[in-house]
């Protein structure tokens, strides 16, 4: 088998994996945060769990880019800086940034996504620096600047949105409050949604099945998680905003 052909299964695997996830995650909400709960083996630090897990996503993914034979080229360096923007923040800043005192995250939480970077670092590295095709007037299209755009408003909000539940918890606490302000009027997640449009921006500026691969697990494993937010607020505060929805605005 061409490499080529192993890479589209694999994609086609990470779709049907998006498909597994969402299915499952209606069903049993995945243990960390305000979800953990025993029955799921030994835990780490919340921190710690952070900056393991989604690690891949930095070194796996670099190492991958640059054993392709395209990774100095103008374009496929942008993707690479821009996937790296985000994933920096996500290993780097953000867990040095939440109030996780005393959480902590199963071992088979961080295994599960320690392997789904893996996979996913294949997919779409090697498909930016080596099979797909980036000449340098990919950046006259519109989809690359209409999906750059999508992706700096999903990271804007995203880490905005973190910031606000950050600030919702003193130091060294780890109780919960209602979350309030922007976006937070309409939906229970904002993070979630934002993140979701970041990569649904990635798909579109790479417009490669690998983007839109990576996109998809991102809603399938999202949106569930914020169904399971949104009724858990719910049933915590009586007077929660009854308007509110969980992820998308006036609608789910
Ligand atoms: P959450 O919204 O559950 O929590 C984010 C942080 O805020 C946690 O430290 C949490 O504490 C705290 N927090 C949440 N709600 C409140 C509240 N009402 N009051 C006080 N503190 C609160 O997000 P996740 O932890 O699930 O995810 C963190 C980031 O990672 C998000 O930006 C998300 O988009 C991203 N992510 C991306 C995934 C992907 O598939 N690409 C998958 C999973 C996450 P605690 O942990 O104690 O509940």
């Amino acid at each position: 088998m061409i490499e080529r052909d192993l890479h589209l299964w694999i994609t086609y695997g990470l779709v049907a994996a998006a498909v597994l996830t969402f299915v499952s995650l209606l069903w049993i909400t995945a243990p960390y945060g305000r979800h953990t709960r025993a029955g799921f083996g030994p835990s780490i630090a919340q921190r710690t769990a952070w900056i393991v897990m989604e690690s891949p996503a930095v070194f796996v993914w670099g190492a991958i880019y640059f054993a392709g034979t395209h990774a100095l080229e103008t374009v496929p360096l942008t993707m690479a800086a821009i996937w790296q923007l985000h994933y920096v923040q996500r290993v780097f800043v953000f867990p040095f940034r939440i109030r996780s005192q005393g959480k902590t995250t199963p071992l088979a939480v961080v295994g599960a996504a320690i392997f789904f970077n893996v996979v996913n670092a294949y997919v779409n590295a090697r498909w930016i620096s080596e099979l797909g095709a980036y000449p340098v007037e990919w950046m006259d299209r519109p989809s690359f600047w209409i999906g750059f755009a999508l992706f700096v408003v999903g990271l804007a909000g995203n880490i905005h949105a973190d910031d606000v539940l950050r600030k919702l918890r003193a130091p060294g606490k780890s109780d919960y409050q209602i979350p309030r302000g922007g976006l937070y009027e309409l939906v229970s997640c904002p993070n979630y949604l934002m993140e979701t449009i970041e990569w649904i921006g990635w798909a579109i500026l790479t417009w490669s099945l690998s983007g839109a691969a990576f996109a998809l697990y991102t809603a399938a494993n999202l949106v569930p998680r914020a169904l399971a937010h949104h009724r858990w607020y719910k049933e915590r505060f009586p007077d929660y905003p009854r308007g509110r929805r969980a992820v998308i605005p006036y609608v789910l």
